[in-house]
């Protein structure tokens, strides 16, 4: 069993999308062991990115990711990390798969409505990040 974090960003939120992507994970055999909604600060979501903070879209990342509430979740499943990613669609929605996330709901490269870690190292920090042990009920 794998564990990954997801995290529905501010425009998810907006666009009522918080039942849509849970309903996504559920019937494709994901469990969400913690959940919770929070609204990050600035210096929170840079904490959070702080491996893209060279790139030339950070400061605008991390003033959107600040925006408003989000939802952060840890998910577990066999093979999680991949299978979330999977479902989220490529970073940029245009060139999404069909009937991924981003591509039915993104409206931006930035406005991309999820985010999902990559690797079991970001996983960890992330998780990690947000939860500790006695938030995860899984
Ligand atoms: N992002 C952006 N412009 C870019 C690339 C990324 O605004 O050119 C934002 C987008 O919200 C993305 C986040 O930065 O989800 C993190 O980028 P990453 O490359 O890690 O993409 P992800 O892992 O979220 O697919
Ligand atoms: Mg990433």
């Amino acid at each position: 069993m794998e564990r990954t974090l997801s995290i529905i960003k501010p425009d998810g939120v907006k666009q009522g999308l918080i039942g849509e992507v849970v309903r996504r994970f559920e019937k494709n055999g994901i469990r969400i062991i913690a959940m919770k909604m929070i609204r990050m600060t600035k210096n929170q979501a840079k904490g959070f990115y702080a491996v893209h903070e060279k790139r030339p879209f950070f400061d605008s990342l991390t003033d959107f990711m600040s925006s408003g509430p989000v939802v952060v979740m840890v998910l577990e499943a066999d093979d999680v990390i991949a299978k979330n990613r999977t479902l989220m669609g490529a970073t940029n929605f245009e060139e999404a798969a069909e009937g991924t996330i981003r591509r039915d709901f993104a409206t931006d490269i930035e406005k991309n409505v999820v985010h999902g870690s990559d690797s079991p190292e970001t996983a960890a920090f992330e998780i990690g990040y947000f939860f500790n042990a006695f938030e995860i009920a899984g």
